[in-house]
């Protein structure tokens, strides 16, 4: 090969796997659909429709929070060779456009999986409180649209997404039966969160989320803030304090040593299982809600 037509040659192949990743591969009819979700919660609801003719690729990593995450290059190669890119909306992926504008491919379905449902506006989140899937109603609501979109992208696996999205939407609707049976033994009604992530859960079952650490995930809050928290607890008599895994849990505990509550946790995303983690939410809420000694008197 002469030396100019080699280094054409070599060129061509750089600039494929800048473009593509250098990973991408012909798409045959037995591949799977690849899907792209922002959060696991959403990326669970597409593999439980998509069973195993979707491959769900999440892009908020396990332990980071949508508040305080930020796009990154994979991210954009990620999604050239999608399907589906399936957010939730309201403000949790300020990023959506740019990965959208970076794609342009005609190729990639985008869904809002939370755009009809009503949303509660609220001092914390700018666009309102982006998060609905913690209540298994509205999770119901995004799951039904997550299948939509997956019927259109497929229209040939329509009648096996519907199935599969029957049979998670009876589960949904279970967990839901589950959490009323159990908020009918809580004694207490009031929750203290690190962010305001539960106000759908708290309207849904009757329940008062009554103060939050962190008003405004990503900036410390002010010590006049965290007099209010203490000053809730005791006024409450809460027993408990709820941590989420994806902030540091260092102010929680120094709340809870001033005031003696036990500090719990309640995670809004998991990592995968939506029904797991919703079930243990729900135990951890008892833990708290349910009539018992408390841990220790103020
Ligand atoms: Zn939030």
């Amino acid at each position: 090969m002469q030396l100019q037509a080699r280094f054409y040659v070599i060129f061509l192949v750089a600039v494929s796997v800048l473009l593509f990743g250098g990973c991408q591969k012909q798409k045959t009819d037995s591949e799977s659909l690849r899907i792209l979700a922002s959060i696991n919660p959403l990326a669970d609801f597409a593999r439980q429709v998509g069973g195993e003719r979707v491959e769900v690729v999440v892009l908020i990593p396990t332990g980071a929070s949508p508040h305080t995450f930020e796009l990154t290059p994979k991210m954009m190669v990620s999604a050239s060779h999608s399907r589906l890119l399936i957010l939730n909306g309201i403000g949790l992926e300020p990023w959506a456009d740019d990965l959208i504008d970076a794609v342009s491919s005609d190729s990639l379905l985008v869904v809002e999986t939370a755009s009809d449902i009503e949303i509660l506006m609220d001092d914390d989140h700018a666009a309102g409180n982006p998060h609905v899937w913690l209540n298994p109603r509205l999770a119901r609501q995004q799951v039904e649209k997550i299948a939509a979109a997956l019927q259109q992208i497929s229209p040939a696996d329509s009648a096996y997404f519907a199935i599969n999205a029957q049979n998670y939407l009876a589960l949904l609707d279970t967990l839901d039966i589950d959490i009323r049976k159990h908020a009918q033994k809580w004694t207490h009604r009031s929750l203290i969160c690190v962010h305001p992530a539960w106000e759908y859960f708290t309207r849904e079952y009757s329940l008062e989320l009554t103060q939050v650490v962190l008003p405004n995930p990503g900036s410390e809050p002010s010590p006049r803030h965290l007099q209010q928290v203490i000053q809730a607890i005791r006024r409450v008599q809460a027993r408990a304090i709820f941590s989420e895994p994806q902030f540091s849990p260092a102010l929680v505990h120094t709340i809870a040593a001033e005031t003696g509550v036990r500090v719990l946790t309640l995670d809004p995303l998991g990592t995968g299982d939506y029904l797991a983690l919703m079930r243990q939410n729900l135990a951890n809420i008892d833990q708290a809600l349910k009539e018992g000694p408390r841990c220790q008197t103020l």
